[in-house]
């Protein structure tokens, strides 16, 4: 029903601008046109970012009490209008309804973190006649905001990944060209609405939509942006590190998370984690639980029980309150899902359960008889799939979860303390979960990834880290 579709309007340098290309974002479950927006080209694109350079000067300035009741004030606006974001992401992401819903709370609580860090930036004393040439002087540092930060999000998470980056940008006093994914635009769009509403002043934060290849390249590669903050696939974080040359870079990339049940974990509880974990969101999130490494005593029993657990899954239409698998972002991602498992059949693996592909819904799946290197264990799968393997020894586990050329987050299940020692020491990673699944976060924490899956950390304080500058201040009296 292309007639229905809202006709949206980017916000760029201040206006809210419309253009004759747009593109149609689709309600992922139906196929149905749920907007129209235009997409930016070359000028409009170097037009926000002079836009955002322009408006830099006076916002870096802005007192940090007045960007912290911005970002308090957009907390209290999503809050309003958190039925109608939880919806926008329930369609335009296809995530069932009540992880769509606690999306948004996790946006709220992301930008309540920015506007209590805005307060807090700060650098310190530096004790400079620790060396005898620093003798008589007096030091200390400031965290000055970078100037322009581009900010490129994926489909995943069109809301919290977004206030990931803006909110800590805005909360230290850069400004911000966004460009979201091409699939998930709606949400982004909503937010600048929602920002601006909030007092944000103008040219502050653009919008850019249009084809990574085309708008997301031009943006790395303008000179007048300071940062690149990039969410999103390894491959193409190499492509932006490569084009971003001396500008500064943070990259959030993907993993194959892996996760160890040891026999004296409580699988009452671990059990119902590791199905959430690994079939949220289609399995399209960054530390979805791909890998399941069950030790041989307990193997029959955590296979029995996650088959059992898989098939009480509600799949279908994500506006559904009682959804918990929708569909995924495209047909095409569902059909690859679906290619990787017939090949791991072909190369010995058995389907417990799921392996059905309806268009873009690709059902619950749960492998075993799996090897390491069959491309459902070994490469990142963002799909609803979850492997089981039987190990004999603790250790050879942890080599496994640790052999990954990715390095995200992983989760061990023992109440032995020191094979969890044993597994926080011996797994390179961003972030090891005892007693829990690779799939823990909460947004304050150091988030981010060693190895393949990207550089710097995320999490409200410590991409603030990451979007200001050290400014050394000597004085000599
Ligand atoms: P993607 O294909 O890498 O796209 C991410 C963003 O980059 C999109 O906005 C995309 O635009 C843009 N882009 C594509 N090519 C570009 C280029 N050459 N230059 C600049 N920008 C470019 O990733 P995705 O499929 O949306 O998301 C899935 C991936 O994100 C998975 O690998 C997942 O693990 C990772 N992820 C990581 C984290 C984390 O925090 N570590 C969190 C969530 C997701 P278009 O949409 O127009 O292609």
């Amino acid at each position: 029903m292309p007639g229905d579709a809202r006709a949206y309007k980017l916000p760029v340098a201040g206006e809210w601008v419309e253009d004759a290309r747009d593109i149609p974002v689709l309600d992922k479950y139906t196929g149905e046109i749920i907007g129209r927006v235009p997409v930016a080209g070359r000028a409009l694109l170097e037009k926000a970012v002079a836009g955002a350079r322009a408006a830099f000067p006076a916002y870096s300035r802005m007192p940090a009490h007045r960007r912290a009741s911005i970002l308090g004030h957009a907390v209290q606006i999503l809050e309003r209008r958190r039925e109608e974001l939880a919806e926008l992401i329930c369609r335009e992401a296809g995530k069932a309804w009540k992880y769509s819903w606690g999306e948004v709370s996790r946006g709220m609580e992301t930008f309540q973190f920015a506007a209590e860090e805005a307060r807090r930036i700060h650098g310190e004393t530096v004790p400079l006649d620790a060396s005898p040439t620093g003798e008589g002087r007096m030091g200390f540092y400031l965290r000055a905001p970078v100037g322009v930060v581009a900010a490129i999000t994926p489909f995943n998470f069109p809301l919290n990944l977004v206030a990931h980056k803006v909110g800590p940008a805005l909360a230290a006093g850069n400004c911000v060209v966004l460009k979201p994914a091409s699939t998930t635009p709606l949400t982004a769009l909503c937010l600048a609405e929602i920002l601006e509403e909030a007092g944000l002043p103008p040219a502050v934060l653009s919008v850019v939509v249009g084809s990574g290849d085309a708008v997301g390249d031009w943006l790395v590669g303008d000179p007048g942006v300071a940062k690149v903050s990039f969410t999103g696939s390894a491959p193409v974080g190499e492509a932006i590190i490569r084009r971003a040359g001396l500008k500064k870079v943070t990259l959030e990339l993907g993993n194959n998370s892996g996760t160890i049940i040891e026999p004296d974990a409580d699988l009452d509880e671990a059990i119902p984690r590791c199905v959430m974990s690994s079939f949220a969101n289609s399995g399209q999130v960054c530390i979805s639980l791909q890998r399941l490494y069950v030790h041989r005593e307990i193997a029959a029993e955590v296979t029995r029980r996650m088959v059992e657990a898989t098939a009480k899954l509600v799949v279908g239409n994500p506006l559904d309150r009682s959804c918990d698998v929708g569909p995924m972002i495209s047909e095409s991602e569902a059909a690859r899902a679906e290619q990787w498992v017939r090949e791991a059949e072909r190369e010995g693996a058995r389907v417990l359960i799921g392996g059905k592909r309806e268009g873009a819904l690709f059902h619950p799946t749960v492998l075993a008889d799996v090897r390491s290197d069959m491309k459902v264990m070994c490469i990142e799968a963002f799909a609803p799939l979850v492997s089981i393997y039987a190990y004999e020894r603790f250790e050879d586990a942890v080599r496994m979860v640790e052999e990954s050329p990715y390095g995200l987050q992983a989760g061990i299940y023992t109440r032995d303390i020191r094979k969890a020692l044993l597994a926080v020491d011996q797994i390179n990673a961003g972030g090891i979960m005892i007693n829990d699944t690779s799939i823990f976060r909460v947004d304050h924490m150091p988030y981010g990834g060693n190895k393949m899956s990207g550089l710097g950390r995320e999490g409200v304080r410590f991409a603030v880290e990451e979007m200001t500058n050290l400014k050394m201040v000597v004085i000599k009296p």
